[in-house]
């Protein structure tokens, strides 16, 4: 199945991102390489760490502000806090 991706408007196959944040928020390879690099980065400096539950929401913050640009609003760089 096709979809839109959300960041870049791009068409893209389905089948060619398989993630649970890809189901919530479409994105096409090329961008959803790009959040993975960019989540290791907001992990990094945050200091997140994936087993706790409010470390896990404050990644989805940044999650929501990559994929969803009408939240354009929510900061986008972690150094810029
Ligand atoms: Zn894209």
């Amino acid at each position: 199945m096709s979809k839109t991706c959300l960041r870049c408007n791009k068409s893209f196959n389905e089948s060619d991102v398989e993630d649970e944040i890809s189901q919530k928020y479409p994105s096409c390879p090329d961008c959803w390489k790009e959040w993975t690099t960019y989540a290791v980065m907001v992990m990094n400096e945050m200091r997140l760490d994936m087993s706790l539950p409010e470390h896990r929401k404050a990644l989805r913050k940044y999650e929501k502000g990559y994929f969803d640009k009408t939240l354009g609003e929510i900061e986008k760089k972690p150094e810029n806090k």
